[in-house]
């Protein structure tokens, strides 16, 4: 099969002809529609985080179908998601109390585990999903990362954030602008300073206000989520966030955090961070997203062009999710 392989730190990804996977018990062979770009494969790519099983298939957000499966599997045919996380143990003290994002033994997709930037994989069935018919593959793909970990993210500000800032505004913050207005919430949206562009399509998604990571918004946020890789938006989220509120961080890498005076985080404002997710955040946001309805806007690349959506996300150059639509022979 062909896919786009990732085999050493700095270098671009390389197409390759290599053998097809076979599945294992309780694992099934899926034949690969659409894999969604995600930062977390620029990590990698970079080199950020240190752990990749390689050579590497790149891609944690699949949508694909059942070409071959055990008994008491999928059926043949039935389209599903396979998302970050890939396998854990079942048995540890995070497994066991409802936390196994948090499993130390935990396999990733794209990452310890071959993923989706290819014609085949194959899957734990157990972690993956069967996916909402509403959604073709191109815009069902992005919900996998970017829907999913972000609607932890989401999930993480309380129920009470009425005022929510979202920093960053990529492929996570527009799917999860439209799950906070959905449920009432005002969304205020922090771009890089003078990216006008992404200011307007946020606006243009049902934002209250719109305005560079270096602004205070028009009121005190009851809570803030990070979807950017910069550290530095921890002080200025902070600064942003009424006494009481959380900030809350998305992503798995960030740059360092600058210090900042202790009056920031005083009157008992939280930071905390999202690790992966459970597959109850799956279920729960998969069921949640065609109500809103949640929209994806998707830009699509061939297989080939991973190397070029990659690029596209390291410059910000994109209002929505890059997505590799995958045609097999
Ligand atoms: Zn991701
Ligand atoms: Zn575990």
């Amino acid at each position: 099969m062909k896919a786009m392989l990732f085999e050493k730190v700095g270098q671009p990804l390389r197409l390759a002809d290599i053998p097809l996977p076979q599945p294992g018990p309780g694992q099934v062979l899926l034949r690969v529609h659409a894999c969604a770009v995600c930062r977390t494969d620029l990590h990698i790519i970079d080199g950020e985080l240190s752990q990749p099983r390689l050579p590497l298939v790149l891609g944690h957000e699949i949508v694909g179908t059942v070409v071959q499966a055990g008994a008491d599997a999928f059926p043949i045919g039935q389209r599903v998601g396979v998302p970050w996380l890939g396998w854990t143990d079942g048995t540890c003290r995070y497994c066991q109390r409802g936390q196994e994002n948090l499993c130390p033994d935990a396999k990733f997709t794209g990452y310890t585990l071959d993923g989706g930037y290819a014609e085949y994989t194959i899957a734990d069935q157990r972690y993956c999903f069967p996916l909402p018919d509403g959604y073709p593959d191109l815009q069902a793909a992005p919900l996998l990362c970017a829907g999913l970990i972000g609607y932890r993210t989401y999930r993480l500000a309380g129920p009470n954030a009425e005022r929510l800032g979202i920093y960053g505004f990529g492929a996570a913050a527009h799917i999860i602008a439209q799950v906070a207005i959905h449920q009432g919430r005002q969304v205020y949206a922090f771009t890089k300073p003078g990216d006008r562009e992404a200011q307007q399509f946020a606006l243009s998604l049902g934002a209250a206000w719109a305005g560079g990571s270096d602004e205070l918004p028009p009121a005190e946020l009851d809570a803030a989520l990070i979807f950017a890789p910069v550290g530095a938006l921890i002080p200025a989220a902070l600064r942003a966030t009424a006494p009481g509120g959380v900030v809350v961080s998305g992503g798995i890498h960030m740059s360092d955090i600058p210090s900042f005076p202790y009056s920031l985080l005083w009157e008992e404002r939280i930071v905390r961070s999202v690790a992966n997710l459970t597959r109850q955040d799956g279920e729960e946001f998969l069921a949640l997203a065609p109500q809103v309805p949640v929209h994806t806007s998707v830009i699509p690349y061939p297989l080939e062009g991973a190397n070029e959506a990659l690029q596209a996300l390291r410059q910000g150059a994109l209002q929505g999710a890059a997505v590799l639509q995958i045609v097999s022979r």
